[in-house]
């Protein structure tokens, strides 16, 4: 469906836990508090969202959290989502560290590819940030899921000053394997106002330095506003993800369903549609979660306010609303 600034909706990032086995500190940072399980969705309710939303022309889901893989059943919601007429792809991000524990079965299931999140190579600093010693498991789970030929992504995020020369050994997996290392800016939202990001218009300037013969990569890598770059001699591409140096509203084509089941046109406001109330009417539900996800379609604003942080209304952390 094509929303009010004739963008195509097509993408839903859909959210199924507000849990998960780390504490980025810029996410979710020790001491904050979960959602009882009696407030966030039951994935009956989150098949029978997707199967409207596909109806309206959604075509990728992307299953995120908290952590997607803490949740019991996700490789089995896989599946049932890749059910769902008229949906194409289903694609999951993740922390990594369960990833090679499930990556059979998300294969059986019908997974089509995978985002990795890490933020560092350095095991002192991986701890720093994560609050966990577990970047063995990570590394091991990239392995397996390169092994296993689906197509896997790095999602890193870099932020302060010490992170200055981090972006070096993450854009290094890229030389040797098929692997695309995308650098997302953080975004002020939650914990990450905290934070100090690191622009990715910095950040190439330093890639360029060291690699001159950096140039675009044409080819089409995802859904999303990714720019893509490729270095000479490596197999892999190196992605740039700029939501706020480069803004990229034009071209949105998403929406977002957090794991309460409020669905958000943006993310950058507060607004969004309650479609969990919608469960506890009485009668047929169909009619009136499709009504309500067109209404989420009509309601996306042209664009975000990343550049004026007091024009934020977003209160929620990423945790909770999944990337
Ligand atoms: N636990 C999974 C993971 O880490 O990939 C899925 C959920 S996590 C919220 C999804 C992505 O959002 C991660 O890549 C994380 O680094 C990113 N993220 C979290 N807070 C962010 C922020 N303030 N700005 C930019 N990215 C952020
Ligand atoms: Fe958990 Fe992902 Fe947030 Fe880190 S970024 S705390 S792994 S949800």
């Amino acid at each position: 469906m094509r929303d009010n600034f004739g963008r195509n909706i097509d993408y839903m990032r859909v959210s199924i836990t507000d849990r998960c086995n780390l504490r980025c500190r810029y996410c979710m940072p020790e001491g904050a508090r979960w959602v009882p399980m009696s407030e966030i969705l039951t994935y009956e309710q989150i098949i029978e969202i997707c199967t409207e939303a596909a109806a309206l022309g959604i075509r990728k889901l992307k299953v995120t959290g908290g952590e997607p893989l803490v949740r019991r059943g996700c490789p089995e919601l896989i599946r049932r989502l890749k059910e769902i007429p008229g949906i194409q792809q289903v694609t999951m991000t993740t922390n990594g560290i369960l990833l090679s524990q499930y990556m059979d079965e998300l294969l059986r299931n019908g997974l089509d590819g995978v985002n990795i999140s890490l933020d560092t190579l350095d095991r002192e600093r991986y701890a720093w940030i994560t609050g966990s010693d577990s970047l063995d498991e990570v590394l091991d789970s990239i392995m397996r899921a390169l092994e296993s030929g689906i197509k896997v992504k790095i999602n890193s995020v870099l932020f302060g000053d010490e992170a200055s020369d981090e972006w070096k050994s993450l854009v290094l997996m890229a030389k040797e394997r098929n692997i695309d290392v995308r650098f997302i800016e953080l975004m002020p939202i939650g914990y990450g106002k905290t934070f100090e990001p690191i622009s990715n218009s910095r950040l190439m300037t330093m890639i360029r330095q060291l690699y001159p013969g950096i140039e675009t990569d044409e080819s089409v890598h995802g859904n999303g506003p990714a720019v893509y770059y490729k270095i000479p001699g490596f197999k892999g591409s190196i992605g740039f993800i700029s939501p706020i140096h480069g803004k990229f509203c034009h071209q949105c084509n998403r929406l977002r369903l957090t794991s309460k089941g409020i669905l958000k046109p943006c993310l950058c406001y507060g607004e969004g549609i309650d479609l969990k109330s919608v469960f506890e009417r009485k009668g047929e539900k169909k009619d009136d979660i499709r009504r309500a996800i067109r209404q989420g379609i009509e309601m996306k604003p042209e664009g975000h306010c990343f550049e004026k942080k007091e024009s934020i209304t977003e209160n929620k952390n990423m945790i909770q609303i999944g990337g």
